[in-house]
């Protein structure tokens, strides 16, 4: 019996796992894995927890003797809580999570067996920094790496199968300081924005003293089993499957299969939600019926920092649990050819401490003005940065979406719904008498709060869309860390805030009021930033012409998209935000080519091989049973009609036996040429050479699965893949 045979019947023989339910109620298990709010209270002395409170709201620099309370009150709870190792929690370039577990335990002088955790172990740790990617940061300095604690997102407990382990959530850096995570540059584009936009916020209220962003993320994946899963080379190794026929009705044939499919995963949704509420992640559930197998999972959005974490944390809790269940998530944007892909739409806002969402339109027409200058800006921002945003989100596997008739198009557009977009009109076209102007303006503003709901969202094809009270970045994939995206916002907007602060300031200092210098200010911008607005269906032929007409950038790979890091405008932006230097971005470039050309090396080769050692062997025993069986009636001296149809399956095997043979080979060689080169031309190579070889691999090795007898065929099929439960 071959892998794929004994993978069904694991799936068939598969005990049901029982539900499990929750005693009690959500809130009372709520946080009660982390050393948030209500640990410290308990665990801190009143003053201390006040100082506390002050370094993780309003900034305040934590002086090593906090830490060193700090660590003892944390060290307190988590042996409370049985916990017994400890671990710097990091989110280095690769795009997931990475920690280095060292125990509490050790000996003190005499020799006696004690728990020790201090301020200084809090703080700062050395993890070997050389496993991970350092985009040559690392050669002009020391291998070593730093990473040094977070305080604004709290500390939590990770309990795999009851070894629990206090993480800390940690920035990650070289031995001179420089960046090497997606923490770090996040947390510098937070300030600088929020730096931007108090100020603007008290043109309109000073009560204001602090904004912070927003983020609500939407994961989506695909289920499937873990015997499926490890029967399939290319799912183990790269995430996707790199081989096999789409089932033959796709997505249609979900309802017929969806009586059998909710249970297990259900199963798995209520466990996985209750490892979340534990840990504080504020996650509702929900399914997704677009493909077969996928779902989608949507938490209360949160301030973008713990929201970014908590993203990263969820994928990791994710796959943990799926284990328990015999099941295996696919986080990968694309995993199944012919069905729809996965994405993680970021929703992103801005709001005060005085409890106002920025982006809200409000019912007071008075505080409009406030809304439109935080919308028009953040349009424009996307109007002159919109390259930027592109890179951020692009990867090799998103690139099977981002432009291949899929998901949102490449070209990046902004949607924002028919109410706004006639206020937006009505502004730009204007009256010589700007006092009527205004409150004209003011009094349109005033009617979007009941049309927001009718008029935004409809536009599934948009990759960046207004949605009532906040902007959704749709292009970010379903692996992505959602801090790459939400970086680039905040520095975008934050750049945007700043010049519209001087441009109003200018107008002002001329004896203009300041609602006239604003509306005449966000009248250039609206102008200015026209042809990023896009209403239209996102997917067709006129848009991409329509697009170009307009000047609008279109990079449908990811070595194009990353050229925008390479840009002077982008460079300036990095460097005056503070958010990398131009020798870090430089870095995160080569980290991004890097990766791209390694994730596309590791496909091609393991492609190539499933092809050579699974689909070839089949392939000629197959042939070689049709040849027998020709001879054999050739020998009785039969008429050669009575075996033509074996004779041409004998050549038609033939013809892809040699396509596959060729092609791996060839894809070997090509390979072999590209790791001798530069990175971007390494890249472009993979791009353009060894992509369209994979597919013309795929062809043939997919032209042979209905050929072939079915009980002989090595791999599981799409349909199985799909369906199976
Ligand atoms: P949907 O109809 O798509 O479910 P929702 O409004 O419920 O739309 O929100 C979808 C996502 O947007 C959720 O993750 C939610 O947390 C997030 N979200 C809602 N409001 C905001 C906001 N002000 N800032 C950031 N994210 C938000
Ligand atoms: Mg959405």
């Amino acid at each position: 019996m071959n892998n794929r045979f004994h993978a069904l019947d694991a799936v068939l023989h598969r005990q049901k796992v029982d539900f499990k339910t929750l005693d009690g109620r959500v809130s009372e298990i709520f946080g009660c894995n982390v050393f948030g709010e209500k640990a410290m209270e308990e665990y801190l002395a009143p003053k201390l927890h006040k100082k506390m409170q002050s370094v993780i709201h309003n900034g305040a620099t934590l002086k090593i003797d906090l830490a060193e309370h700090i660590a003892e009150a944390m060290r307190k709870w988590a042996l409370n809580k049985g916990v017994t190792h400890y671990a710097h929690w990091f989110q280095p370039l690769t795009g997931r999570t990475a920690e280095k577990h060292d125990s509490f335990f050790t000996l003190d002088q005499d020799g006696k067996a004690i728990e020790e955790f201090g301020g200084g172990t809090l703080v700062q740790q050395e993890p070997d920094g050389s496993s991970f990617p350092g985009g040559g940061l690392r050669s002009t300095f020391e291998a070593r790496g730093y990473t040094a604690w977070d305080p604004t997102s709290p500390a939590f407990i990770l309990d795999v199968d009851n070894q629990k382990t206090l993480c800390i959530p940690t920035i990650f850096v070289t031995y001179g300081g420089q960046s090497l995570d997606y923490k770090l540059p996040l947390l510098k584009s937070q300030k600088f924005l929020e730096k931007a936009a108090i100020d603007v916020c008290q043109l309109f209220d000073q009560q204001v003293k602090k904004v912070h962003v927003t983020l609500g993320w939407e994961q989506e994946y695909f289920l499937l089993d873990d015997a499926l899963y490890n029967a399939r080379p290319d799912l183990v190794m790269t995430g996707r499957t790199l081989l096999g026929r789409f089932a033959p009705k796709g997505q249609q044939l979900d309802d017929h299969y969806f009586g059998s499919i909710p249970e297990r995963v259900y199963a798995y949704m209520c466990d996985l939600e209750q490892e979340c509420y534990k840990l504080g992640i504020p996650v509702r559930t929900r399914h997704n019926e677009v493909a077969p197998s996928q779902y989608e999972l949507a938490p209360i959005y949160e301030e973008v920092n713990v929201a970014v974490d908590h993203n990263q944390l969820l994928m990791d809790i994710m796959e943990r649990v799926a284990l328990r269940h015999k099941l295996r998530v696919l986080f990968h944007e694309k995993p199944y050819a012919g069905v729809n892909g996965s994405g993680k739409h970021n929703n992103w806002s801005v709001a005060t401490d005085t409890g106002k969402n920025l982006l809200s339109p409000g019912k007071n027409p008075g505080k409009n003005l406030q809304f439109l200058t935080f919308f028009v800006n953040t349009i424009q921002a996307v109007y002159k940065y919109a390259d930027v945003l592109r890179a951020s989100v692009t990867s090799a596997s998103n690139d099977h979406r981002l432009g291949a008739n899929e998901a949102p198009p490449a070209i990046i557009s902004v949607f924002i719904g028919e109410a706004l977009t006639k206020v937006l009109n009505e502004i730009e076209k204007g009256t010589d008498d700007m006092d009527s102007g205004v409150k004209k303006v003011l009094n349109l503003l005033s009617e979007i709060p009941s049309l927001q709901q009718d008029n935004t969202d409809r536009n599934r094809t948009s990759p960046f869309a207004f949605t009532g009270n906040k902007f959704e970045i749709r292009m970010a994939g379903s692996t992505i860390n959602c801090a790459a995206p939400m970086t680039i916002m905040n520095m975008i907007v934050g750049k945007q805030l700043k010049e519209f602060y001087q441009d109003i300031q200018i107008l002002m200092a001329n004896d203009m009021s300041q609602d006239k210098a604003i509306l005449t200010v966000l009248k250039r911008y609206i102008h200015e930033s026209k042809s990023i607005r896009f209403e239209g269906d996102g997917y067709s032929q006129e848009w991409q012409d329509e697009a170009q007409r307009r000047g609008l950038s279109n990079f449908p790979d990811t070595p194009a998209a990353l050229g925008a890091y390479k840009e002077k405008k982008a460079r300036d932006l990095f460097v005056e935000s503070g958010v990398l230097s131009e020798e870090e971005l430089e870095a995160h470039y080569e980290v991004q080519l890097e990766a791209y050309s390694m994730k596309l090396e590791i496909e091609s080769r393991t492609q190539a091989e499933m092809c050579m050692n699974q689909v070839l062997p089949v392939a000629l025993t197959y042939q070689n049973l049709l040849l027998d069986n020709v001879l054999a009636l050739k020998e009785l001296e039969l008429n050669e009609s009575l075996y033509s149809a074996q004779l041409d399956l004998i050549k038609e095997i033939g013809g892809y036996i040699n396509t596959i043979k060729t092609t791996a080979y060839q894809m070997g060689e090509v390979r072999e040429k590209a790791n001798e080169l530069e990175s971007l031309k390494a890249a472009r190579m993979y791009c353009d050479v060894v992509k369209p070889l994979m597919s013309q691999l795929r062809e043939a090795a997919d032209s042979l699965e209905p050929l072939i007898e079915d009980s002989q065929w090595p791999l599981v099929k799409y349909y199985e893949l799909l369906f199976r439960r």
